[in-house]
């Protein structure tokens, strides 16, 4: 059975329930903790793999692409080399094109005299376009050996002064004049199907970047590999990939707007450059599936961490729910209230939920205690009131009559007589003396003298009202107070109690004849002075007894005896 506890006269503690909310929860502030403690972790870990495997994956792409255009170089150098043999081979003192050349340049008057040009015929469509176009007519064709390799062929001073041919890739060779002076500077564009083939990575290579020969402003003269032809003819940022050099990849985008990665070095000393490239996709493809796979990893293990931290934070938190909700009924009185122990008893919240059970037995226990000792205190004190009720009483009662005593009388008088100085109403004051009592004493004894003394209590009681207080004032002697009652109503009130004692027939002792009691009484009306007034009714007394006893005397008066 429920039980409550004492009720104190404290106002009871405004009771706090638990948070039901989700966000200011315990529960929910652990789980969201764990949560991003591991998203932190997760991403600081992976963003440093990730950092990791992009570093190794460019380091790797460097590697290779240096080494693709350092094999490429190498590749142009040494047929740089073989067809500069061949275009000085072609061009020597003795050869029939050497004969033509000469002559060609004889016909040149003008003095400096300008270059000569031959171009290919079936290159001159794809080559760019230049200004001053020429005609094959203008410098003797080469030799089929030579036309195979170049798309054009310029004939200069010795000097090199107007002979340069900056859009394109050029060998240069002297043409021998006479036995100490050149007869000018042959200067010769490589065929772009040369180039393509020279820029072709073999299939020992790196199949999938593209090598690109550029300009120095990036444009693109030939491309080899992957989707080399939609190159020719665009640009790349070859300065910022001159910047980075053979160390670092360049990130640019094409015209389609696809991301692209390359490394780019000067060609030898010919002023352009070769540069290797290839998509960042595909660059990127493992390293992007190894970011894909820790990105899922990391996914799994925040996961994995949410849903152990909720299990362990419903583990911790079911008992302390419990015991929370348990202080709360005990807040509200329910002492008997057990909480049930959890399901791993053997922990710290287990003997945490142990001993907060045994500590609500231990008070229950206690508490049905205090009640018994409580009860027991109440019963004591009933018999202690009680007793003092009795003890108060008989401290103002006469043990014999049964009537108010002398210090009663007193302290009623005093109270009578303040409330009559407010009031002004009318008090009045019999004393009452037995006749001959010493008499009645000697003649019967104590014990008859002590019956006629009850029996005029009883008589005085019958007679009087309830508000008049009778008192024992002494021995036989008796007093009667009597609020808002004249002298005349004091008087008819004695009167009426010495007929009613005169008139009883008292049967003392063993004797068969009945024994006649009177008294004589003084009466007195309370004038302002207590002295005075009391003094007056034993004066009234005095001279009842004078006056022959058994009559009533009021104060004041000579010859008013009653009775
Ligand atoms: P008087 O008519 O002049 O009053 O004469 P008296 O004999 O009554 O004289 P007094 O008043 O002097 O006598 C008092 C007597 O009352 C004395 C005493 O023996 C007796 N008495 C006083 N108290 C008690 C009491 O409690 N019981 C009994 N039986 N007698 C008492
Ligand atoms: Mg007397
Ligand atoms: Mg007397």
């Amino acid at each position: 059975m429920a039980r409550s506890l004492p009720q104190n006269d404290e106002a009871p503690a405004p009771t706090r329930r638990i948070p039901s909310a989700a966000f200011n929860s315990v529960s929910t502030r652990i789980i969201a903790s764990v949560f991003l403690a591991t998203v932190l972790t997760a991403a600081v870990v992976s963003g440093l793999c990730i950092r990791a495997i992009h570093a190794e994956q460019s380091g790797r792409l460097v590697r290779g692409f240096a080494s693709l255009s350092a094999t490429r170089e190498t590749a142009w150098s040494r047929r740089a080399q073989t067809l500069a043999a061949q275009l000085r081979l072609e061009s020597a003192p003795d050869s029939a094109w050497h004969a033509a050349l000469s002559q060609a340049r004889s016909r040149e008057p003008e003095s400096p005299r300008p270059s000569l040009r031959w171009q290919s015929p079936d290159r001159r469509v794809t080559r760019p376009s230049s200004a001053n176009e020429l005609t094959e007519d203008e410098l003797p064709a080469p030799p089929e050996t030579l036309a195979a390799h170049f798309d054009r062929i310029v004939l200069g001073d010795a000097d090199g002064a107007t002979s340069t041919l900056d859009d394109c890739l050029a060998i240069e060779a002297e043409l021998p004049g006479d036995a100490v002076v050149p007869a000018g500077r042959l200067t010769a564009c490589i065929a772009p199907d040369e180039l393509t083939a020279l820029l072709r990575p073999g299939p020992e290579e790196l199949a999938t970047p593209r090598v690109m020969l550029t300009d120095l402003r990036g444009s693109v003269l030939s491309a080899g590999g992957p989707g080399a032809p939609a190159r020719v003819g665009g640009r790349i940022p070859i300065g910022q990939m001159i910047g980075h050099g053979r160390s670092a990849l360049s990130h640019y985008s094409d015209p389609a707007g696809r991301a692209l990665v390359g490394l780019a070095s000067p060609l030898g000393r010919s002023g352009w450059f070769l540069a290797v490239e290839t998509e960042h996709a595909r660059a990127f493809a493992p390293a992007i599936a190894l970011t894909r796979t820790i990105f899922i990893v990391d996914v799994c293990v925040i996961l994995l961490f949410s849903v152990l931290a909720y299990k362990v934070t419903v583990a911790i938190m079911q008992p302390i729910h419990a015991l929370s909700s348990g202080a709360q009924r005990i807040l509200e009185g329910h002492v008997d209230h057990q909480i049930p122990p959890p399901a791993i008893h053997d922990d710290e919240l287990g003997l945490l939920t142990h001993t907060f059970n045994e500590m609500m037995r231990k008070l229950r226990s206690n508490q049905i205690e205090i009640e018994r000792d409580r009860i027991r205190l109440a019963e004591k004190n009933e018999e202690l009131q009680s007793a003092n009720e009795v003890l108060s009483q008989l401290s103002i009662t006469d043990g014999l009559t049964k009537l108010h005593n002398h210090r009663y009388f007193q302290d009623h008088l005093t109270r009578e007589i303040k409330r009559v100085s407010r009031t002004n109403s009318p008090l009045s004051l019999i004393l009452i003396d037995i006749d001959d009592f010493k008499l009645l004493n000697d003649t019967h004894g104590h014990a008859a003298g002590d019956e006629v003394l009850i029996t005029l209590a009883t008589i005085m009681n019958e007679s009087a009202r309830e508000s008049d207080l009778i008192a024992r004032y002494g021995g036989e002697e008796f007093v009667i107070l009597m609020p808002n009652t004249d002298l005349a109503g004091a008087v008819h009130l004695a009167e009426k109690i010495r007929m009613a004692v005169e008139s009883t027939r008292l049967i003392i002792g063993d004797r068969m004849k009945p024994t006649v009691v009177t008294i004589s009484l003084g009466v007195a009306l309370f004038k302002g002075n207590r002295r005075e007034f009391f003094a007056e009714a034993d004066r009234a007394l005095y001279r009842a007894k004078a006056a022959g006893k058994n009559c009533v005397i009021i104060a004041g008066s000579e010859s008013n005896a009653l009775g």
